[in-house]
């Protein structure tokens, strides 16, 4: 069991889920890093947690678009830890084309991925924060769920549906305690957008520059601590890209 307070946070390997576990164990969390096969990555996220905190993180892999995986891993966590605070769900990929040319399997997984994992997740997680009549659930959406994006229809359609999902949740678990927003981040530098060609998304960013995964964390953490009255929101950290 833990003494400190837990947060789950998946696809903290890398990116803007690595800096969420990050700023979450800052603020005393033991946070649980979930990845889905990057081990090396998820160990060095641990290692920098233990060498900045004082708190007990743990690497644990499992597939988020697997909703027996996802419940099997629920349940070790509460066995070891019993409990869940926060939950951050951030694991998510990209598999961009025209949505003519767009594959079956490209939609698919983009919203198993992205979208069907925040049922798998949350389904369990919620049941247990309703038992505790606490907790904070932080979706990552992405501007593209919010103004849609060309090339990117079935991740615009996943992050889309996760503002509903949040927004619904919102309403349904505020009587518990329990309150639930989303971040529409905007083009963050990680290795989902190194490819980009960055030069001219940055003349259509107000702030002209990308933001950092830090960027991101800082909110999410804000969302999930340091405020307990708001909820059913989605937080846009993207350089004004949206004004
Ligand atoms: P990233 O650098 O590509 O990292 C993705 C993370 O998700 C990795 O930790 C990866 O684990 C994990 N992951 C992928 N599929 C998974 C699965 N099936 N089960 C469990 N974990 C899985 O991505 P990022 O840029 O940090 O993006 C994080 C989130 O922010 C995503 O939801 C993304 O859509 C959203 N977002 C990003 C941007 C941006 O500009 N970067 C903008 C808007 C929204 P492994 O390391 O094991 O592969």
């Amino acid at each position: 069991m833990s003494e400190n307070k837990v947060a789950l946070v998946t696809g903290a390997s890398r990116g803007i889920g690595k800096a969420c576990a990050i700023e979450l164990a800052k603020a005393g969390y033991d946070v649980i890093v979930n990845y889905a096969g990057n081990e090396e990555a998820a160990n060095n996220t641990v290692k920098e947690i233990k060498d900045l905190t004082h708190t007990n993180p743990v690497a644990m892999k499992f597939d988020v678009s697997n909703k027996e995986k996802v419940e099997t891993a629920v349940k070790e966590i509460i066995e070891k830890y019993g409990r869940i605070d926060i939950l951050v769900n951030n694991a998510g990929i990209t598999r961009d084309g025209l949505f003519i040319r767009m594959t079956e399997d490209a939609w698919e997984s983009v919203i198993n991925t992205n979208l069907n994992s925040a049922y798998y997740v949350t389904n369990p997680v919620s049941k247990i924060m309703i038992k505790q009549r606490s907790g904070a659930i932080v979706n990552m959406s992405s501007i593209a769920g919010v103004f849609g994006n060309a090339g990117q229809a079935n991740y615009s359609a996943a992050k889309a549906g996760l503002i509903g999902f949040t927004k619904s949740l919102a309403k349904e678990l505020a009587s518990r305690g329990i309150r639930v927003n989303a971040v529409a981040p905007g083009f963050i530098q990680t290795d989902m957008t190194k490819d980009l060609n960055t030069e001219k998304i940055i003349e259509l960013i107000p702030l002209k520059k990308l933001g950092t995964p830090e960027n991101i964390a800082k909110t999410v953490k804000f969302l999930a601590v340091d405020t307990d009255y708001i909820t059913g929101q989605v937080i846009g950290v993207d350089g004004g890209l949206v004004i």
